[in-house]
């Protein structure tokens, strides 16, 4: 499905794959100039390749959140503008005991899913409160379900996902009155290769069980939540959004 996103120019991190990538493109069907970040060029490539194939606007940008993206601004600025739309997606699962004591995963997930938002919030927060003035502007920060929850081997990156949630509610008292609307989405299961990257293998075995039995959302049907949360008339703001497969508890 696409929604009226003409005129619009948006900013989608994580646009290598998964909900990132189907967000972009669900947005540049809807008419927005989309700016697509991620580690990986190639694909990034191929995306934007795909999206003005279809007769979309797509700019891939290579960068790491993790960084400083001023030069990665300055490409986007150069070729479509002020953005107005900010769509924080990049994120990592890594998951292990605590006991295990993998400082390195730890610090990979605060430096992604949360010192990333931020650094992706800070590099546009002037776009997004120029365009609030004209009346168009959107934070979504991607967090998850794992904010509200608590089981084993996750408990680093739960936390950086509870710190997201908080983060867009905090955020949204500073950025509401300015007009820049604030939404924070929250998915359960949804198909990715965020577990992909999870190197445990007992962990691995548990998270394929767990899929079996709840099935996953695709990619797509999250990137459809962002499209709609952002195409709504100026004032209504959809600010927490937990979308789950049906049989998630
Ligand atoms: P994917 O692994 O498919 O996508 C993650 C994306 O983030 C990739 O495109 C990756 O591209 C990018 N990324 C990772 N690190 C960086 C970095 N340092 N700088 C820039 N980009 C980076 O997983 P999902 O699509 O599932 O994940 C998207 C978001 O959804 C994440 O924030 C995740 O936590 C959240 N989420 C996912 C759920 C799920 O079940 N799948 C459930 C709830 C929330 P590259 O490697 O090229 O940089």
């Amino acid at each position: 499905m696409t929604y009226d996103l003409t005129n619009r120019t948006a900013v989608v991190t994580g646009a290598a794959s998964g909900i990132g990538a189907e967000t972009a493109l669900v947005l540049a069907r809807s008419g927005a100039r989309v700016a697509l970040l991620a580690r990986r060029a190639d694909r990034l490539a191929d995306l934007a390749e795909k999206i003005k194939a279809e007769g979309g606007q797509a700019l891939a940008v290579a960068a790491d959140v993790t960084g400083d993206l001023t030069d990665t601004a300055a490409t986007v600025h150069d070729a479509f503008g002020r953005v107005d739309l900010v769509v924080n997606n990049a994120g990592v699962m890594l998951a292990n005991p605590i006991a295990a004591g993998r400082t390195d995963e730890w610090r990979r997930m605060i430096d992604t899913n949360i010192t990333g938002v931020l650094n992706v919030i800070h590099t546009f927060t002037k776009d997004l409160t120029s365009a609030a003035e004209e009346g168009t502007a959107d934070l979504v920060n991607i967090s998850s379900i794992g904010a509200h929850l608590t089981f084993p081997n996750f408990a680093v990156y739960t936390a950086t996902k509870a710190a997201v949630t908080h983060l867009s509610a905090n955020l949204r008292t500073e950025f509401g009155p300015l007009g820049v609307r604030v939404t924070n989405v929250e998915p359960g299961l949804t198909e990715s290769e965020l577990a992909s990257h999870v190197d445990n293998t007992e962990v691995v075995d548990e998270l394929t069980t767990w899929f079996e039995g709840v099935g996953r959302l695709t990619a797509a049907e999250v990137a459809d939540v962002v499209a709609y949360a952002t195409s709504r008339a100026r004032h209504v703001n959809l600010r927490q959004i937990m979308v789950l497969p049906t049989k998630q508890v």
